[in-house]
């Protein structure tokens, strides 16, 4: 089985961007917005939306599973208040557990967190409980900047995280370090906000004794790992002189996706870093949605890329579509055993 662990609902039915619309408008003017129950969402549109998108493209690549989250860009951590956020949170990942109810055989969830700036993050573990225990989600996405590119709020190694990666341990569940949208004209969401994003998240843990408190706690830094597999050497001599350990021991709680989309940011990849740390992904029908026409295909087609990489085994192969995700998504195996049909 080929396992995508990072896809967004992209194409969920406009009536959802419609209910943004009007909490963020109620948030402009200090209002305190809908309620999500006036969200109206039927299950034929939600099949359109999946069996046109996200469905039709797992059959046309060959892939079975994906790892499904709220679109992050559209998470807006840094809009209204801490209620706004709930809200929001919480009816786009009730969204999400109605597409995975509807086709359990190719989506398993993961959830928006309700964080927002300068509240403390201890605030999301009710929502990753109620995601996890009655949705059967087995992982979050975390925003490491609430406040949309301003970076004023304390880094992943603070102690403000730990009652949520306190949870996350107790789950067994990983997080996706994932921002959202920027709200700094400097930094364009997915073409630098995103990329950013994935390398301060690194170097946060290389300067941080946060595995130390926290060793089973896992992380997957999407987008191939931003700047950090392509600068690898410089990370290595940064931990080096700040007298950090070798960067081998982040390897055991952080792992990257293959969110990388040409085949030589791939190779260089799965060169740098082990196998036992890469997870297929592909964030498809997301950030790049066209096709290169060097090769003829879409940018985000990344399963090709691995398929032609000369740096792969067989095995290693295997560990990357299926293996890795099954041992960093704790809760996986538990959850496909369980599914009707599997
Ligand atoms: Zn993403």
């Amino acid at each position: 089985m080929i396992i995508d662990c990072h896809g967004h609902y992209t194409t969920a039915p406009r009536e959802l961007d419609a209910f943004r619309k009007q909490q963020v408008d109620a948030a402009a003017s200090g209002a305190h917005g809908p309620a999500r129950t006036a969200l109206r969402i039927s299950d034929d549109q939600i099949r359109e939306s999946i069996e046109t998108g996200q469905l039709k493209l797992q059959r046309e690549r060959g892939t079975q599973l994906t790892i499904f989250s709220p679109r992050a860009a559209g998470m807006g951590h840094h809009i209204g208040n801490e209620a706004i956020s709930l809200e929001w949170s919480q009816a786009c990942n009730e969204l999400i557990h109605r597409v995975c109810s509807l086709y359990p055989q190719n989506f398993v969830g993961v959830c928006q967190l309700p964080q927002s700036p300068g509240v403390t993050p201890a605030n999301c573990v009710a929502e990753l409980e109620r995601c996890v225990n009655e949705f059967g989600f087995i992982g979050c996405n975390l925003n490491p900047d609430p406040s949309g590119g301003h970076w004023n709020g304390p880094p992943l190694s603070d102690h403000a995280w730990y009652p949520l990666y306190e949870k996350m341990v107790e789950l067994d569940v990983p997080a996706m370090i994932h921002v959202s949208m920027s709200c700094n004209p400097h930094f364009h969401t997915t073409g630098a906000h995103y990329i950013n994003g994935d390398t301060t998240a690194f170097m946060q843990f290389i300067t941080s004794d946060l595995f130390k408190d926290f060793p089973t706690l896992k992380f997957i830094i999407p987008h191939g790992g931003g700047a950090i597999p392509y600068h690898w050497g410089r990370y290595r001599g940064l931990a080096q002189d700040m007298k950090r350990p070798p960067l081998s021991e982040l390897l055991k709680n952080v792992y990257f996706d293959t969110c990388v989309y040409h085949q030589a940011g791939i190779d260089l990849l799965t060169r740098v870093i082990p196998a036992d740390n890469i997870l297929f992904a592909s964030e498809m029908i997301g950030a790049v949605r066209g096709i290169d026409p060097e090769t003829g295909h879409h940018f985000d087609d990344t399963k090709r890329y691995i398929d032609a990489t000369p740096n792969l085994s067989a095995a290693d192969r295997q560990k990357i579509f299926e293996g890795n995700a099954h041992r960093v998504y704790g809760r996986l195996s538990k959850k496909l055993a369980a599914t009707p049909g599997r």
